[in-house]
């Protein structure tokens, strides 16, 4: 457990780290966070006005400047993927992280009823879009002294449970992509490949899978970001193929 890791604040100078959702939620706080130790980020998501606030708070609080790419993952194609890749070796040379962590919830209903085009959208974007971006951008990783990609993943990826469909069907694949991709480059990469499990997080996708719940229970996204900087940063190295808990409960 690293989730009182304390890093310091130029932990990530002069480092380029995509994150992809970057818009809301843990996504957004990841960007900011990683902003704020150094970072410049590629901020990746769908609604570009949220997006561009990223841009602005990451600017106000003295960060690297960004870059923005709008992107569907519900429809991204490879061809897109190559060209973010294209766009990002021109502007940098090299990309240093790789945060995994747009997802769609999906419904929450009994795989008897679930609906065949809204599974295929959660693993379109949960699973396929993460192994189209990461085939997409391996070589500029390759070219980073030390790159590191998280996968982020949940507690319903790792057992089964009632009612959560393809969501939990596509975080177990998304062990399994963190663990060929790990076993593939031990040894003969610089790149370190491990999952991330946020645990109960105060979201807008929390409160859609838990409707009842007080959100002022629940774990704020700043207070899970000690393990997100520790897998970004240059502590986490000899880590790879491992699976990681933001929260001990
Ligand atoms: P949110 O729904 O709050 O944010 C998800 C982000 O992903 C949003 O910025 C969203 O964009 C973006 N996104 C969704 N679909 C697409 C798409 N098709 N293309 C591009 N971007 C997209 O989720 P959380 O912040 O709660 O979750 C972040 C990660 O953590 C997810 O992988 C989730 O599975 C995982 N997780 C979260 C937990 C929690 O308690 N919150 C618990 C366990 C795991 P937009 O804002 O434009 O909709």
């Amino acid at each position: 457990f690293v989730g009182d890791y304390v890093a310091p604040n130029n932990l990530l100078k002069d480092k380029i780290i995509l994150v992809t959702g970057a818009g809301d939620g843990i996504g957004k706080t990841a960007a900011k966070t990683f902003a704020a130790h150094g970072a410049t980020l590629v901020l990746l998501g769908r609604t570009t006005p949220k997006l561009e606030m990223v841009y602005d708070e990451i600017e106000a609080a003295g960060g690297p400047q960004p870059a923005i790419f709008p992107m569907d993952l519900s429809k991204a194609s490879i061809e897109n993927f190559e060209n973010l890749a294209e766009a990002i070796d021109q502007e940098f040379g090299r990309l240093d992280g790789l945060l995994h962590n747009a997802s769609l919830l999906g419904q929450r209903t009994p795989l008897a009823n679930y609906n065949f085009a809204t599974w295929q959208e959660v693993m379109q974007v949960n699973v396929n879009a993460a192994f189209g971006l990461t085939k997409s951008l391996l070589p500029l990783l390759e070219k980073s002294e030390a790159g590191s990609i998280v996968f982020t993943s949940s507690s319903v990826g790792l057992k089964g449970r009632a009612y959560w469909g393809a969501y939990s069907v596509s975080k177990f694949a998304t062990e399994g992509l963190m663990q060929v991709l790990a076993d593939e480059l031990d040894g003969v990469s610089n790149i370190r490949v491990n999952s991330l499990n946020p645990g109960a997080t105060r979201t807008s996708m929390r409160a859609t899978a838990y409707p009842a719940e007080n959100p002022q229970t629940v774990v704020a996204a700043e207070d899970i970001m000690p393990t997100y900087l520790y897998l970004m940063g240059e502590k986490s190295r000899e880590h790879s193929g491992k699976h990681f808990s933001a929260q001990k409960r």
